[in-house]
């Protein structure tokens, strides 16, 4: 019964607990251990189906990490048509035993990517293959590498056309330059027609040369352009987030951005200087420290300027220290404001956020949809409030 309502409630549960409802019949049964007998919790099975492999792929992201990916005959998974898992890396690989042709239990827990929870050998016909990591890039062909302490592989080379296509992905998304219209599907075509081949082509791109493409309609050629115009005007914490330096997300590039101010002064910074900021231990600080060092890069930001970026600088003034100290975590949609407006308010406030749940964590801001953070918020003893206590404590 409560696992049908379960479906209906406005906050994901894992389980329920069940409770003799008698007082006197409570205290009778006593305690085992540190729980009382006449409480039991009850766990649902997770999100499961049973589907075949159809390949196994490996994928590579931004950084040349090396993923591979069940690619799953389509299935049903409460609610949602599933037709790739992830799985991992290639211990993982190993641990299951998958095969391609095998029947699978995939599974969803809470907002994440499907995984698969079991390999059912007992269906085996004998035609599964088995699958071999190859050990060079899918793309390039280049030897992978695997860091020491590293589960995953890598490709190293710099100029891997699958790495650079991630690359300009990350470059041109929502929280980088955020260039409207230009997603991943035209990056493909431009990138296939050899219209561009780096970063920095974007912003010398005409009607003219879109025109041509298929499907590219005069109009949609003008919006694109207009709106690659409009991206060269950029805050210095996005500009230094678009450039897909290794360790350093949204949060890192805008501690970055406050403490140095100019692109110029985080080019020359030494790798102490670096480690005096926010959350940037050693290792972040040698990424970035060898990032600015590479002659590549340096000539990228070069060309970035000479294409006409222009760095706005809204240097937000905090407006009061209500947050101060305090660091936020944001899981699902808020009713009235987008992630980006909330983010916002916080800095503002002079307060933190961060992307993933800690110790260091004071509040949780929990909106619809909200997955599995809530509950690891629960186990950490992390406050949790919803969009209307975060602006209560603004006033
Ligand atoms: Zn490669």
């Amino acid at each position: 019964n409560t696992a049908k309502k379960r479906e209906t409630l406005p906050f994901q549960i894992d389980g329920i607990v069940i409770n003799v409802n008698n007082n006197a019949l409570f205290n009778k049964l006593g305690v085992a251990g540190k729980s009382p007998r006449a409480a039991r919790a009850f766990k649902f099975s997770p999100k499961q189906a049973t589907t075949k492999v159809l390949d196994i792929k490996l994928q590579i992201g931004r950084t040349g990490a090396i993923t591979p990916v069940a690619v799953l005959e389509p299935v049903n998974v409460s609610g949602v048509t599933i037709t790739r898992a992830t799985l991992h890396n290639e211990d993982e690989i190993e641990r299951l035993g998958i095969r391609i042709g095998d029947t699978v239990i995939v599974e969803r827990a809470g907002d994440v990517i499907p995984d698969v929870a079991k390999v059912l050998t007992d269906l085996r016909t004998g035609k599964e293959k088995e699958f071999h990591f190859s050990k060079n890039c899918p793309s390039c062909l280049t030897k992978l590498k695997k860091l020491s302490g590293e589960v995953l592989w890598r490709c190293p080379n710099k100029n891997c056309p699958a790495v650079k296509r991630e690359n300009l992905y990350h470059f041109v998304s929502k929280k980088a330059f955020d260039i409207d219209g230009l997603g991943p599907k035209i990056i493909d075509k431009l990138v296939d027609e050899k219209i561009i081949t780096q970063a920095v082509d974007i912003f010398t791109l005409k009607e003219g040369d879109l025109i041509p493409l298929e499907r590219f309609a005069e109009k949609s050629a003008k919006n694109l352009t207009e709106s690659i115009n409009k991206s060269k005007k950029i805050s210095l914490s996005k500009l230094i987030f678009s450039l897909g330096i290794r360790h350093v997300g949204e949060e890192t590039a805008n501690d970055l951005a406050d403490y140095f101010g100019s692109i110029d002064k985080l080019k020359k910074a030494r790798k102490d200087e670096l480690e005096k900021i926010g959350d940037v231990g050693p290792k972040i600080a040698e990424s970035i420290y060898q990032w600015f060092n590479t002659k590549q890069n340096q000539k990228f930001i070069k060309e970035l300027f000479t294409s006409g970026i222009e760095i706005i600088n809204k240097k937000s003034k905090v407006k009061n220290q209500k947050l101060k100290g305090l660091t936020f975590v944001i899981t699902g949609v808020l009713p009235t404001m987008t992630r980006e407006a909330a983010i916002e308010k916080i800095r503002l406030f002079g307060g933190e956020i961060s992307e993933s749940l800690s110790k260091m964590t004071d509040f949780l801001i929990v909106g619809e949809n909200s997955g599995s953070k809530l509950e690891k918020a629960k186990k950490l003893g992390i406050k949790t409030i919803n969009e209307k206590d975060f602006l209560a404590m603004l006033k």
